[in-house]
């Protein structure tokens, strides 16, 4: 086993933990307890909403107070506990920080470690092979796909995360967004944004006669 496997939390063929889960969820369901749309509904709003709305609220953080950027960047997991986020899943994360000339994004290449404390669930396609040899072998070309064209110049950094060290992708402010408070810049910070497939959403431009 390499160093690497050694570090991961899901261990193959499939854990004891995961196995009880789908045993549990068809007994509920079998028993017309709860539906499997209803159980869809709940992971859905974890993946998408609640998970990444904490992320969404440190990144809008660290666009609008510099000292906090500074202490996110020194110390994630630290600086994502100031604003009430911690628990499993990220015990150390560690933020990326996209800028003008290099792009960041996170990949595990071995299984699915992802920071849950500021993101939730990952998406089903961050744990497919296919992400997860691809981003490491042709990032660039993933990141297209993904509708993301950097410049040829951008250098892409790719983090592969582990049980031990999980990443957050913080992506540039968007241009557009300078006049937009803390609340306000919240909507923009998508959950690929923080994956690093995507960057932050451009705002409308300002109404000339507000
Ligand atoms: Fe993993």
């Amino acid at each position: 086993m390499s160093p690497h496997e050694a570090n991961h939390h899901s261990p193959h063929p499939e854990s004891y933990e995961s196995l009880r889960t789908k045993a549990l969820e068809s007994l509920l369901i079998e028993k017309g307890l709860i539906s499997s749309d209803a159980i869809d509904a709940v992971i859905e709003s974890y993946q998408e909403h609640i998970g990444p709305l904490n992320g969404a609220k440190v990144v809008a953080r660290a666009w609008t107070d510099p000292l906090y950027r500074k202490r996110l960047l020194a110390n994630g997991t630290d600086a994502i506990a100031e604003l009430g986020y911690m628990g499993l899943e990220g015990s150390e994360i560690v933020i990326v920080e996209n800028t003008a000339t290099t792009h960041n994004a996170i990949v595990c290449t071995l299984c699915s470690c992802y920071p849950w404390p500021v993101l939730g669930l990952p998406p089903s396609w961050y744990k497919s092979n296919a992400y997860r040899s691809r981003m490491v072998l042709e990032p660039r070309d993933v990141l297209q796909e993904f509708g993301l064209d950097l410049p040829e110049e951008t250098e892409i950094r790719v983090w592969d995360s582990t049980a031990a060290i999980r990443y957050m992708v913080l992506p540039e402010r968007p241009p557009n967004s300078e006049h937009l408070n803390e609340a306000e810049l919240i909507p923009l910070i998508t959950r690929d944004s923080m994956i690093g497939v995507a960057k932050a959403t451009v705002p409308e431009p300002r109404n000339s006669n507000e």
